[in-house]
């Protein structure tokens, strides 16, 4: 068995170790859902990321409790929804997702989509109160282009910026002014939602690692400073294929190929979504 570097496996942002694996939840329901995080826990994934918009956060919170891994090992995340953010909202709507989960605090709390309806610097304000008193240790965003992260830095040492990254679509900007001001991006929809699977690239550079196309990419993402990855999957072969990423090596030339994919597929764009080139 290959021995890994335990460094591969965990970012440090802000004086905080993350394990740059994560399990993402959305759209596994119920039993799915307790059955899926509890076998995520047993393979070995110690990030899980949940939402209050997921519905599942009650599943999350029983798999954790029915679980053995002590509370100091987990890296829990999960997001306000946007309809959550005036000041008044945001301590209760936290409260509630504290208590689904059954946990005394989350690991990081994002605000899941911008919403330009509250000032963000009231929203930013409140969560730091939060913070204060122990309910997160971290807070962050999600789906914020570099430019509004750029301004959420000037009111806030924001943790970490979630948003869709995979070989289809770069995050060249937030990726370097991560490395810059010490945040991670969380990559979500990694496997762009069951495309990067049939990708004949990715597959051919896996095939000279005993890899899948799958493995490529999210070794790929792994591979760049601050960013962090949560691939979801319903079936245990997918977790565990998914998990086992740290056992091979990308070389420049791969790595080269796979960045001069065509950069500007979407698969997540409601029509809540910013302007992404702001
Ligand atoms: P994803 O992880 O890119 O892809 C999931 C899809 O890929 C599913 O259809 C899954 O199929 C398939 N898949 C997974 N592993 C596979 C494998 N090894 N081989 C072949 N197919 C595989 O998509 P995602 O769920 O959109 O993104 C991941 C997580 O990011 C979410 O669960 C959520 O936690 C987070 N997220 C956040 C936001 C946000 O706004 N902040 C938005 C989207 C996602 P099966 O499920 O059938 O196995």
């Amino acid at each position: 068995m290959t021995t890994i570097d335990a460094s591969l496996r965990a970012l440090e942002i802000q004086g905080t170790t993350v394990p740059k694996l994560g399990f993402g939840t959305w759209e596994i329901l119920g039993r799915d859902c307790e059955e899926g995080v509890s076998d995520a826990l047993e393979i070995g994934y110690r990030h899980i990321d949940t939402a209050q918009a997921y519905d599942n956060e009650a599943e999350v919170g029983r798999a954790l409790a029915a679980g053995d891994v002590p509370r100091n090992e987990l890296f829990l995340t999960t997001k306000l929804w946007r309809d959550e953010f005036a000041p008044d909202r945001v301590r209760p709507s936290a409260e509630g997702s504290l208590e689904r989960l059954q946990v005394d605090h989350v690991d990081l709390l994002l605000l899941h989509w911008p919403n330009d309806a509250v000032p963000l610097e009231e929203t930013l304000g409140a969560l730091a109160s939060l913070r204060e008193e122990g309910l997160v240790k971290h807070y962050g965003v999600s789906n914020f282009p570099a430019g509004m992260l750029r301004e959420a830095l000037k009111v806030a040492p924001v943790f970490a910026d979630q948003v869709e990254f995979h070989p289809y679509l770069g995050q060249d900007a937030l990726v370097e002014l991560a490395a810059e001001r010490d945040f991670m991006v969380t990559a979500y929809s990694p496997l762009a939602r069951g495309k990067v699977p049939q990708d004949e690239t990715l597959r051919a550079i896996g095939e000279a690692h005993g890899k899948t196309a799958g493995q490529v990419a999210l070794r790929w993402l792994l591979d760049k400073p601050n960013v962090a990855t949560i691939p979801k999957a319903s079936s245990h072969e997918r977790r565990v294929e998914n998990f086992e990423v740290f056992d091979f090596e990308l070389t420049d030339a791969e790595r080269a190929q796979i960045d001069a994919l065509p950069k500007d597929e979407r698969v997540i764009d409601p029509r809540w979504a910013p302007d992404w080139d702001a």
